[in-house]
């Protein structure tokens, strides 16, 4: 039997993530007199996409954008990442960046490098730039650091394997302890958690299929917030569309608006319409705009595409080193440095993703609550709003306030040790180290990726092929739970990330089946049309009593409609029941 921790952990509110969103939660729930654990897969000094920086953050400044938030909202919106937004959130959001943006300058990270608030990249030619360049290399020790002081406390290597929910609502949550060889559970009582485990990658095979962890965002988020919302009953939100990202030619690095470049075919010319030459300012929004352009032009042979910045002003080359290098760009800029690569000769080749799950997952209200009490979630997972990382930072921070404010109003912690829950995971976990032999996790990875780029990928998908796809699915789960085994704690740590996968893996499956249409990158072979009716409509996908369940619902634009949606929408206490795993 695996080991189980003595000390079960005690706390107002537990942040399942030390990443932006969830230190950036921990800090807003502190401040309202919380008493906070942040539990932590990794370190949370080196953690999560933005373990080594970022160097954009999305801001409205009235001193800089003028006392109108609308056209700033508007370009949020038409911006990469705006696609799925209940615009209340995304209002909140720009109402409280700048507040945020001063928190993290009071931290100690550089949010004027130039000495004055100034905007640049992810932008189009006459329009507002939104985006705040900032310095983030150390912005994680810096949230850190403002954590602790706030008395919150940080374990790391504790991965949350699950939060229990009982009655609809949150008793605890049951963490993996990674922190030596020998893996032990370890248990919390809380009432509250603020899911912040990030993105979902490691889905489908990278372009380099054997190199599972070359991933352009944290390898290590594999979609905990999105399944553990699903096992739980919170809905899920636009699950069914595959988000794809570009960059740098099979060394997969995000931060593609950082070049100061122009996108161009062979000959030198530009791809995109935006741009004729390198603009420190602007970027080429090209690539954000028409990010298929990369795979495009190989598939009609009118390739490759590159990032050209051979023209470039020397002065601004030296500007995106700087802010490569800021942005947590090292290993990139390191390697190119290694290997004699000098962008003012040399083009990069860029190339289109695989697919991953950014701004798609749980449904939050404008205090980032889930539909089942004392269940919050923020940052990149959320599905109905995405702003990266202004976005995790500010309504992590939302979370954190919300979850330490509902306290009061939330039911007391339960004993999570005498939940079906625990026993359910204590045995299959047992299970995994007891075998003298069986598959490796990595065996389930791979089958996973296979089976979403074979029958769920952003090519084509169809009736027939979903659902043959979920059927291997439910295959693979089972298979894997009687197969796999586990030698020690790290082992048990990614196979409980593959059990993460397969869930959000299932809830893709049963979205993409619902959506019967084809819109952007969900492409139906057997629904080849966007159907205008469907338009400002997002599907939600919840587990109601263990099975799958979907919805339609009109994407909301004001209060009134956000208000009576989430009145209408949350459940009888009693009707969501005990976290289901999809594995179970
Ligand atoms: C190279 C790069 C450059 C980028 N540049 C920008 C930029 O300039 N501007 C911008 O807006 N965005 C940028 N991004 C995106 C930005 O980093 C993310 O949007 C942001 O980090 C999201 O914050 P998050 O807290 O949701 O997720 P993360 O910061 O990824 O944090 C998630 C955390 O959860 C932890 N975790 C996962 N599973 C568990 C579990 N089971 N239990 C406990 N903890 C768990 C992870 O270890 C991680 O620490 C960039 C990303 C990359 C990779």
């Amino acid at each position: 039997m695996i080991e189980i921790d003595p000390g079960v952990l005690q706390c107002d509110v537990l942040v399942a993530g030390g990443g932006m969103a969830g230190l950036m939660a921990a800090i807003g729930a502190a401040r309202q007199g919380a008493k906070v654990v942040v539990a932590e897969k990794a370190h949370a000094l080196r953690s999560g996409s933005g373990a080594t920086g970022n160097d954009h953050f999305m801001c409205y400044i009235p001193e800089k954008h003028g006392p109108d938030i609308e056209p700033i909202l508007k370009e949020l919106l038409a911006s990469q990442i705006g696609g799925f937004h209940d615009t209340p959130l995304s209002r909140k959001f720009l109402e409280q960046s700048f507040d945020r943006a001063r928190d993290w300058e009071s931290f100690g990270i550089d949010m004027r490098p130039t000495g004055e608030w100034s905007f640049c990249g992810h932008a189009f030619p006459g329009r507002p730039r939104i985006w705040l360049k900032y310095a983030g290399s150390n912005q994680k020790l810096a949230l850190t650091r403002a954590a602790k002081k706030l008395g919150v406390r940080t374990v790391n290597y504790l991965p949350i394997v699950d939060v229990v929910v009982e009655k609809g609502r949150v008793i605890g949550a049951i963490g993996l302890d990674v922190s030596s060889v020998q893996p032990r559970l370890r248990l919390v009582r809380t009432a509250a958690v603020v899911l912040a485990g990030g993105s979902a990658i490691r889905l489908y095979p990278s372009p380099a299929p054997s190199l599972l962890f070359n991933t352009a965002w944290c390898p290590a988020c594999t979609g905990n917030t999105q399944a553990i919302a699903w096992r739980s009953g919170a809905k899920l939100a636009n699950m069914e569309f595959p988000n794809l990202h570009a960059g740098v030619k099979y060394l997969e690095r995000a931060g593609k608006a950082t070049f100061i470049g122009v996108i161009t075919g062979p000959d030198g010319k530009p791809l995109g319409p935006f741009i004729t030459k390198a603009d420190k300012w602007l970027g080429d929004i090209t690539a954000d705009v028409w990010n298929s352009v990369f795979g495009d032009v190989m598939k009609s042979g009118e390739g490759p595409a590159y990032m050209d910045c051979t023209a470039t002003d020397p002065a601004d080359i030296e500007y995106m080193m700087w802010g490569l290098k800021e942005e947590g760009n090292t290993a990139l800029v390191n390697l190119m440095g290694k290997e004699g690569v000098d962008l003012r000769r040399h083009r990069l080749e860029f190339m289109q993703y695989q697919p991953f799950l950014i701004g798609r997952g749980p449904e939050i209200d404008l205090h980032a609550r889930t539909r089942v009490q004392g269940l919050y979630a923020a940052g990149d997972a959320v599905g109905n709003f995405r702003a990266d990382m202004a976005g995790a930072a500010t309504f992590g921070h939302i979370a954190g306030e919300a979850a330490a404010r509902d306290l009061r109003a939330l039911s007391p912690a339960e004993r999570v040790e005498d939940s079906a829950l625990f026993e359910l995971r204590r045995s299959q976990f047992s299970a995994f180290l007891a075998r003298a032999e069986g598959a490796a996790w990595k065996e389930a990875n791979f089958m996973v990726q296979q089976i979403m780029r074979d029958y769920a990928n952003a090519e084509v998908r169809s009736e027939t092929l979903l659902s043959a796809g979920l059927k291997y699915l439910g295959d693979l789960g089972r298979r894997a739970m009687d197969t796999v085994r586990c030698a020690n704690a790290h082992e048990l740590m990614r196979m409980a990330e593959v059990m993460e996968l397969m869930d959000c893996a299932e809830a893709i499956f049963v979205s993409a089946l619902a959506r019967r249409e084809t819109r952007g990158t969900h492409r139906r072979s057997d629904y080849r049309f966007t159907n205008p009716l469907l338009a400002d409509k997002f599907l939600t996908a919840w587990r109601e009593s263990g099975r799958p369940t979907v919805s339609l619902r009109p994407r909301i634009t004001d209060i009134a409609g956000h208000d009576a949606y989430f009145a209408s929408h949350r459940p009888p206490a009693r009707v969501v029941t005990e976290s289901q795993p999809a594995t179970a």
